[in-house]
Formats: structure tokens, sequence, C-alpha cells
């Protein structure tokens, strides 16, 4: 049960990118070579608002990985791994799982996916720490620059009506009329911070999660594309 016996993640970071890198790790970490130019997108946006949905869209659309942190928890949780274990019970709360728990799953293949050719994130940095941390191992292997972070905006009641539709159809564990409730509020009190926090580095973009799934859709890929092109010219990094 206790996860902190595996190898940290920051040891597992350095393991793989001496791996990966036939530059090597010691002159990538020395923030001055990229490890790749993958493309990496953010999606940043309450339960219900259409991340599971748009991620993999978007991942076929710039043949990019899709990772999704609740998809690889659940599958931790039905596979009974250790990770699992200790997320079960955040899962049936509708609490967040503790951050180093996110961090040390997610590490090694995000950075393995930014090395091909990057990724579309969904719901992972979901609290301040995590983006933070995700920003420190990302300068660590050279910096992965980030594109965009995709906001969906879409109204409350609008949610509520689509995660309890999503009960119905799916069933799945945290979908329940409470949780659902409380993982509304988790999002206003941990996530929705992250919103400033990447709004400073000029990184959000906020869609209308309300439009049918072929508009936010398209939206998104002229805004992605819109501010990968001015990053591109203008050489900034996050
Ligand atoms: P939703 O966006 O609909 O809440 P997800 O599948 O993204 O669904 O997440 C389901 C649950 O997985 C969350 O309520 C939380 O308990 C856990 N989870 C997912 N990503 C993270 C994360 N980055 N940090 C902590 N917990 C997470």
């Amino acid at each position: 049960m206790d996860y902190h016996r595996q190898p940290r993640y920051v040891d597992r970071v350095e393991s793989y990118a001496a791996q990966c890198s036939t530059d090597g790790y010691e002159r990538a970490k020395d923030e001055t070579v990229s490890v790749t130019d993958g493309l990496a997108l953010l999606l940043v946006a309450p339960p219900g608002a259409g991340k599971g949905t748009q991620a993999p869209l978007l991942a076929s659309h710039y043949d990019i990985a899709h990772i999704s942190s609740g998809e690889l928890l659940r599958l931790n949780v039905a596979e009974g791994t250790r990770i699992g274990e200790v997320a079960t019970e955040y899962l049936a709360r509708g609490d967040l799982v503790p951050d180093d728990l996110v961090i040390d799953m997610l590490t090694v293949p995000v950075l393995e996916a930014y090395r091909n050719g990057g990724f579309v994130l969904d719901g992972f940095p979901r609290t301040l720490r995590q983006a933070e941390e995700a920003q420190r191992v990302a300068r660590q292997v050279g910096g992965i620059q980030l594109q965009a972070v995709i906001h969906l905006v879409v109204p409350r009641d609008e949610l509520r009506r689509r995660l309890v539709d999503r009960a119905e159809r799916e069933g799945r564990s945290d979908d329940t009329e409470t949780t659902v409730a409380h993982r509304l509020e988790v999002f206003d009190a941990q996530t929705e911070p992250l919103l400033g926090y990447y709004a400073e580095r000029g990184l959000v973009v906020d869609i209308d999660g309300e439009q049918p799934v072929e508009n936010v859709y398209s939206d998104i890929v002229s805004a992605a594309d819109r501010l990968r092109a001015s990053r591109a010219t203008d050489g900034s990094d996050t």
C-alpha cells in the first residue's frame, strides 16, 4: 500500500532521460537542449465539460498521445495495482487523489509521449502544486513547451445535467449525485486557480463548451494553431 517505496518519480525521470536522449541527459538538463519539439496541449475544465470527448479527437487530429489521468487511475483501480489501491477511496468520494501519486503515475508516460511527438493531457495538472511540479520536471529534461491550455466553459446547470446523464449511461462509480456536487466544489477550490497560473503565461484559451461537439473541436484546433504559431515566432518558454 505504500507507493512511496517505489522509486521516486525524479529518479525515474533521470533513468528515463538517460535512456531516451541521444544528446544525453546531462546536456538536456542544462535547459539549453530540448529533448524534442513535441506538441503539448492541456485540457483544464470541470467534470462534465467535455475533456474526455475532445481529447481523443485532438490527439487523432495532431497525431499525438491522449493521456487521461482519470482513465489511468480507473485502470489502476481495475487492475488492483498499488496506485489503484490508494486511489480507490479518493475516487469514490470525488476527492482528488494525492498529488504525488498522480505525478508518479504520469511523469514517465508524459515524457515518453512528448518525445514521440506530443500529448494532449486531460485531467492533469489539476492543482497548482501539480502544475509547479510538472514545470520543474519539464525544465529538468530541457523544457517542454506548452502550446495551449484549453479551458472548456460550460454553465453549472448544464454540467450537472450531463453528469447525471453520464451516470445513467456509464455507471461510473464517481458519478452519483452527491459525488458530482462535491467534484464540482473540488474543481472550484483546487483546479480553477490553475487557470490564473496559466493565464499569467498567456496560455489559456476559453472555448465555449456548450456548442455541438464538432464546433467545440474546431474552435480548439483554431485556437491551438494560432497560439502555437505565435509562440513559435516569439520563441517564448513556459
Ligand atoms: P472528471 O473530469 O469528470 O472529474 P476524470 O476522469 O478526469 O473525470 O477524473 C476522475 C477522478 O480522478 C477525479 O475526481 C479525481 O478523483 C481523480 N483524478 C483525475 N486526475 C487527477 C489529478 N490530476 N489529480 C488528482 N486526482 C485526479
